[in-house]
């Protein structure tokens, strides 16, 4: 398995090549690769993002069948069932690069600050679960400089919602934890722009 760092120059140059549409992939696997991927895997980046249909991990990283191991949630939130699918693909597979992947205009975001700032309240408590996890990262947005510009707002939501699932993947898991720790195990930022196409991974990841 290659490195996080490896991985994350794989992407890097993956990205670029989606931003130029230059693919260096075949939009469908052929029947020889299917075939490989039969009796095993080994995806060298898991990327937990949103379900957004402007956002499809493999398309936007031009990587084919069998490079990511993709977790997709709508506002690409950390519940104990997402901890559980990176646990399994990192011991499982050895992967060591995990990317959360938010982006630009995210309807769940935008929908925890509607309902933050009163202009609509969730009915389902289905939805409520994904808006509950959003909040605690987006609330003290309300008080900061942002608060009277929405289109800030929001880019700042976006922002604050990825370092609280990276914060939340590299603490929230003994097992991560320790892969971290002593096995090389990466977990990284990042924010895809709808408008650019461009992937901005944040490393350092430390919290706006
Ligand atoms: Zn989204």
């Amino acid at each position: 398995m290659i490195s996080a760092l490896e991985a994350l120059a794989c992407l890097r140059d993956g990205n670029r090549r989606f931003v130029a549409v230059r693919s260096a992939t075949t939009p469908l696997a052929s029947q020889a690769r299917r075939n490989e991927l039969v009796t095993g895997q080994e995806p060298f980046a898991i990327i937990l993002g949103c379900s957004d249909s402007r956002v499809p991990a493999e398309l936007v990283f031009d990587q084919g069948f069998g490079d990511l191991f993709v977790i997709r949630v709508a506002g690409n939130i950390v519940a104990p069932s997402q901890i559980g699918s990176v646990e399994f693909a990192a011991a499982r597979f050895g992967t060591r690069l995990v990317v959360v992947l938010g982006h630009s205009q995210c309807g769940a975001v935008g929908a925890t600050l509607e309902e933050l700032l009163g202009h609509a309240t969730t009915e389902s408590k289905n939805l409520r679960s994904i808006v509950d996890r959003v909040r605690p990262a987006v609330e003290p947005l309300l008080e900061g400089p942002s608060r009277g510009d929405p289109e800030a707002l929001i880019r700042a939501a976006v922002l604050a919602n990825v370092h609280a699932s990276v914060d939340q993947l590299r603490h929230g898991s003994a097992l991560l934890e320790r892969l971290i720790e002593t096995d090389g195990l990466l977990v990284v930022g990042a924010e895809y722009s709808l408008e650019t196409g461009v992937v901005s991974f944040f490393e350092g990841s430390s919290p706006p």
